[in-house]
């Protein structure tokens, strides 16, 4: 079996699917309960993340962890945004917004995209083959 760090104490354990330790996990899923019971209550449903964890005590991070691994829905919870990684703008899942998934998509795509023409150019400019056979045929006659 192998150790692993806990990713949010350093403890040392074995666990061969997470990537905390049980401590930890119980930690979050009562984190998690808090959080959802709050939420279940109908004049909570368009609280937003600061307004809930100072209500369950529970770290904003945590609260957009348990967003981003979709066990709380922003479909359900219009409120619950966090920012995005790269310009801030609110967002309800994954990374990034939508605008900067697509600029780093074209991006991406552009950097492919001369990779690619430089590649092309590195093989028109290898030696061409049949310099190698006239020297051939040269040494040849050389001889
Ligand atoms: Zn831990
Ligand atoms: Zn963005």
């Amino acid at each position: 079996m192998e150790l692993k760090n806990c990713e949010s104490c350093g403890a040392v354990f074995v666990d061969p699917v997470r990537n905390i330790c049980r401590d930890c996990y119980y930690k979050e899923e009562e984190a998690f309960q808090k959080v959802y019971r709050f939420l279940s209550q109908k004049k909570n449903r368009e609280a937003t993340i600061p307004e809930i964890s100072k209500a369950t005590g529970v770290e904003e991070e945590l609260i957009i962890k348990f967003l981003k691994q979709k066990r709380l829905r922003a479909s359900e919870f219009p409120k619950l945004t966090y920012p995005c990684e790269r310009c801030g703008v609110p967002i309800v899942e994954g990374r990034l917004c939508g605008d900067c998934a697509r600029d780093l998509e074209q991006t991406l795509s552009l950097q492919l995209e001369a990779e690619r023409i430089r590649e092309e150019k590195r093989k028109q400019h290898e030696p061409v083959y049949y310099t190698i056979t006239k020297d051939k045929h040269k040494r040849k006659r050389d001889r």
